[in-house]
């Protein structure tokens, strides 16, 4: 029985092992934190994390994705909150269309007993310290204390954004990397549940305070709770170094978010006892290396503003599963053809979560763009075989890759700019030709 070693038990790690060892495969996985189910820290990043078709895919063909569901809320669309006024809706494709919002913590939960329930060896307070890539050796410390060599047959680099298999690969020959941090970090920050245990707001959506150089986001919890993220340079006039004192704080969240302000009882404290994290790139090629590959965030970090970084890192994992059952479990063809498939789509879907940002922060509450999306969708109402709009591409198909997702968005962007051009069409649109306008697509 061929071993395979997995450094990292996230997210990634956890479910490419189970399909592993679905397969047959002996697998251990070391990670480096303690077993957060008895713990009851999880280290990770972001408390919840926006789960749409790609990765349920994954997660139903492990017969993951009742149980997660069971655990998740729905989100049809974004509850959109201006600094006065009243909050705006829109929905996030067609009706009853939702992306889910999930705990990490559960989600890595149960990819991770699936594993041990499939054979799946874990060893926690293990840290991959050393990895020689020609002899597919790796050596682990575990507690800190004397380091294990081990020597598998293929080693599975899962370790997240800051792969210490990566660092091996960065040593070697003809390795492209790149990362590049944009200037906003992001903090979390919460609105509780209120005295007697309901929502503080509607729970069915994602909400969003766009101001267009920065935003805040809230996803609901199970417990009535929200998490709310704000992401915001880290330096400059507006920024987390400007805000230093309560006072500070206090004064820019009742100028900026008056009505979040009101549901945020321990915002002080969470402001300045919560860290200021960074949001990078990640690319790099090849990801594989003799008997050694790079996948899911190891291989391509993205920032968060598509909620598409798992996701990715899942269909990873079920792309590599349909490659070794075509390719009858021969690792040395399905490595090439993993990273010559996975490769394009992750740079479409870093390129597209990058664009999102404007979208989410500043676009959605622009008229013009609003227009847009009633356009779009009432073409795709009539016209579902011929148009189908960008975001609905990305979140709600499980097999248009990211590539042909971002190929096919940018010339709706074209002819949409154009429709939108025509003097009075806030007022006209609902006379637009749209089978013309959807037509426009087919043709080259
Ligand atoms: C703020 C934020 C919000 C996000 N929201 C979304 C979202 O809504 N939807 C979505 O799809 N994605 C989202 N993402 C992206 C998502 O979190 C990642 O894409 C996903 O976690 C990648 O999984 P992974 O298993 O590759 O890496 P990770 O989840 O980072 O797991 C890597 C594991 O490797 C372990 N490890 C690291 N180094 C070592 C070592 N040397 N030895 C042993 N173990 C090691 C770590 O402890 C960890 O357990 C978000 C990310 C951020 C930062």
């Amino acid at each position: 029985m061929r071993e395979i070693a997995v450094a990292g038990a996230g997210l990634v790690g956890s479910m490419l092992s189970v399909f592993l060892a679905r397969r047959g495969y002996k697998v251990t996985i070391f990670e480096r934190r303690a077993d957060f189910r008895k713990s009851g820290g999880y280290g990770g990043r972001s408390i919840n994390l926006a789960l749409s078709s790609r990765g349920l895919r994954a997660l139903a063909l492990l017969g993951l994705d009742g149980k997660m569901r069971e655990k998740a809320l729905p989100m049809y669309g974004r509850r959109i909150h201006p600094v006065a006024g009243s909050e705006g809706y829109m929905p996030y494709g067609k009706e009853g269309q939702c992306i889910y919002s999930v705990s990490r913590s559960a989600l890595n939960q149960v990819v991770l007993d699936a594993a041990e329930e499939a054979g799946v060896q874990v060893f926690f307070n293990s840290k991959i310290q050393q990895v020689d890539l020609k002899e597919t050796q790796l050596q682990v410390s575990v507690d800190g204390g004397p380091t294990r060599v081990i020597k598998p047959d293929y080693l599975i680099g899962s370790d997240g954004a800051y792969s210490a298999v990566r660092a091996a690969f960065l040593q070697s020959d003809r390795f492209n990397f790149s990362q590049d941090y944009i200037e906003h970090g992001y903090k979390e920050l919460s609105i509780p549940a209120s005295a007697n245990g309901q929502f503080q707001l509607k729970q069915d959506a994602l909400h969003i305070w766009p101001r267009e150089s920065f935003m805040m986001i809230a996803l609901p919890n199970p417990d009535a709770s929200f998490t709310c993220t704000l992401f915001f340079p880290f330096e400059g006039a507006t920024s987390f170094a400007g805000l230093k004192t309560s006072d500070q704080v206090k004064s820019f969240f009742e100028k900026t978010f008056p009505d979040a302000l009101q549901l945020m009882p321990d915002l002080l404290n969470e402001f300045h006892e919560n860290p200021s994290s960074s949001l990078v790139t990640v690319k790099c090629y090849p990801w594989v290396k003799n008997r050694t590959l790079l996948i899911g965030d190891a291989a391509h970090a993205i920032v968060p503003f598509y909620g598409q970084g798992m996701n990715a890192g899942f269909e990873d994992c079920r792309i590599f599963n349909e490659l070794l059952e075509y390719f009858k479990d021969d690792w040395e063809m399905v490595l090439p053809e993993f990273q010559r498939l996975r490769k394009p789509n992750a740079d479409a879907v870093a390129r597209l979560a990058l664009d999102n940002f404007i979208e989410m922060r500043d676009l959605v509450s622009d008229p013009v763009f609003q227009l847009q999306k009633k356009i779009e969708s009432r073409i795709h109402e009539l016209y579902p075989e011929r148009w189908t709009p960008l975001y609905s591409m990305v979140t709600f198909s499980d097999d248009i890759n990211y590539a042909d997702a971002y190929q096919t968005g940018q010339r709706q962007k074209q002819i949409m700019a154009k429709v939108l051009s025509q003097p009075e069409i806030a007022k006209n649109w609902e006379k637009l030709d749209f089978l013309s306008i959807a037509e426009q697509l087919q043709t080259p």
